[in-house]
């Protein structure tokens, strides 16, 4: 499959469409822009990649809305050669958003498929994260600690505590907490040991699931 002029011509109305929904940061509608969304989903979904949709990736989970994936991108406030924990790889298309705005990206998927098919994929497609992880986020990645931001793409039922201390002091936590609806979180490590926590609205993601399959 392609990318062609009318896709970039549907990327920019959905950039569009995404600043009318409140999405300022420059940089992030430009990742969205570049970034040929049709070619992360599965090939029944492709006429559908550009509207502000989640469609199901395999494995029961489902690529983020395009909005959901700027509104978290935006929270996050990545600069060039950041250092970025990924939570939940999926189809990749958040994964390729991180890689375009500058920062190094490690990314954790506990679905042994997704984890297999996207880590095949995005390097094909041109985005190349410091590395891939086939394990569980709750843990995060004590080894590559401390980052400058996380962010979980599944509803996490509680904040996990380990995320929280391998932040950097500054380092931001984005993270949707709850169980059939969450609300966007944002996380700020002020010291070693508080956090400045804001809330956000409601969204709706798949379950942040414990350990592999
Ligand atoms: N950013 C992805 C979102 C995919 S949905 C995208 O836009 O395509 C959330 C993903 O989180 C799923 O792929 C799911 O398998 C994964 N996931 C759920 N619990 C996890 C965990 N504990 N560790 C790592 N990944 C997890």
């Amino acid at each position: 499959m392609k990318d062609t002029n009318k896709h970039q011509g549907l990327r920019n109305q959905l950039a569009k469409q995404l600043q009318e929904k409140g999405i300022t940061d420059k940089n992030v509608l430009d990742a969205i822009k570049k970034i040929p969304r049709h070619l992360f989903l599965n090939s029944s979904f492709v006429d559908f990649a550009y509207q502000d949709k989640a469609f199901p990736i395999g494995a029961g989970q489902t690529i983020s809305q395009p909005y959901t994936v700027a509104f978290q991108s935006e929270l996050l406030q990545v600069e060039k050669d950041h250092k970025v924990l990924e939570i939940g790889t999926g189809s990749g298309y958040q994964t390729a958003v991180l890689v375009t705005l500058g920062a190094k990206v490690f990314t954790i998927e506990r679905q042994n498929e997704l984890f297999k098919k996207t880590s095949r994929l995005l390097p094909t497609l041109g985005y190349r994260p410091k590395l891939f992880v086939f394990g569980d986020g709750y843990i995060g990645l004590e080894k590559e600690a401390p980052f400058d931001s996380i962010i979980v793409t599944a509803g996490a039922p509680i904040i996990p505590q380990a995320l929280l201390s391998q932040l950097k002091i500054g380092g931001r936590l984005v993270i949707p907490v709850g169980d059939d609806i969450q609300i966007m979180t944002l996380l700020v490590r002020k010291n070693e040991t508080q956090f400045e926590k804001t809330e956000f609205g409601d969204f709706r993601f798949v379950p942040l699931l414990e350990n592999k399959n």
